[in-house]
């Protein structure tokens, strides 16, 4: 039996000696004041036994993170549909490029770059008639936990300098793979990346992606199918332009945001959260990633 508890303690205290903590997302104004200081990490396995280290149970803005929920929802609404709007290769760009590329079709390379969570917003703004409030009662029912919510104060500081998110959605618009207005599709874009979360409460949401689409409370969301497709997506487009180094150090799908959180799973066995606000030059926490790396090698659990 893996001493997980053990494993997590050794990984906090060398996060707490580490000076070097990368460099804090400071395009989104917001995010800048948040303290470099914090790390915190919580595993949750199988059996639903939880561990944790550090400010595991601090709310950070979630980010790019959001971008599993929105596919996972979408993809319960509309199915494989979804793939004609949407491709899935890795794009090996960072996650707000505009490749000629990627849109010479007007087809985003896939789901968790900018212009693909954009196409995905935009689809689950057509099919839902209050979208916010939907899509922020989904994510308490998957996470079985009420007191998950936005934070306007973020979304509103996302929009005064996302000038890259209105170019991508312009352009999306201009190829007509946007059926509502661009300031629609972003308000609901911003407030879904606005999301304040724990990593105690990402690791127990993301249990349906190790549980064949079973959610904590067993209601299933997902086929087995669509979870595969999901997991998959994560291990090959879930880091940026690092998605390689990520399998390669850790070895595990997962999906990071710029709030400096990262969520990875091996299907059947655990999913774990970390979050320290410091990022490497590709926009993953810098701490985080050698945390799961650490984590993969002492308990030699990674998909590979
Ligand atoms: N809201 C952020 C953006 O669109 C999300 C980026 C991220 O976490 O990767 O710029």
């Amino acid at each position: 039996m893996i001493d997980f508890q053990h494993v997590l303690d050794t990984i906090h205290q060398t996060a707490q000696k580490t000076d070097d903590r990368g460099k804090i997302a400071d395009y989104i104004p917001e995010l800048a004041k948040v303290d470099k200081n914090k790390f915190g990490i919580h595993l949750v396995n199988m059996n639903q036994e939880n561990f944790s280290a550090g400010d595991s149970n601090e709310r950070f803005s979630i980010q790019s993170i959001s971008k599993v929920f929105t596919l996972t929802m979408a993809l319960g609404l509309i199915g494989e549909k979804l793939w004609t709007r949407v491709d899935v290769e890795p794009s090996g760009d960072p996650f707000n490029h505009l490749s000629l590329l990627e849109f010479e079709k007007g087809i985003p390379r896939n789901p968790f770059i900018n212009p693909g969570a954009i196409v995905v917003a935009d689809v689950l703004i057509s099919h839902l008639k209050n979208p916010k409030d939907e899509f922020l009662a989904f994510v308490r029912n998957i996470a079985d936990d009420e007191t998950i919510d936005y934070d306007s104060t973020v979304a509103a500081s996302e929009k005064q300098t996302g000038f890259h998110n209105y170019a991508a959605a312009n352009l999306l618009k201009s190829f007509k793979n946007l059926e509502n207005d661009v300031e629609t599709v972003l308000d609901f874009y911003f407030h879904q990346c606005s999301l304040t979360m724990s990593c105690a409460q990402l690791a127990n949401t993301f249990y349906l992606y190790i549980n064949n689409g079973r959610c904590r409370r067993k209601n299933t969301h997902l086929t087995s199918g669509q979870v595969k497709r999901i997991n998959a997506l994560m291990l090959t487009c879930g880091f940026y332009d690092e998605a390689g180094e990520f399998a390669f150090e850790v070895g595990l799908p997962g999906k990071s945001g710029v709030g400096g959180g990262i969520v990875a799973l091996h299907p059947n066995k655990f999913c774990v959260a970390t979050w320290s606000p410091g990022l490497n030059e590709k926009g993953n926490s810098k701490l985080g990633m050698l945390a799961l790396e650490k984590l993969t090698t002492e308990t030699e659990l990674s998909i590979f």
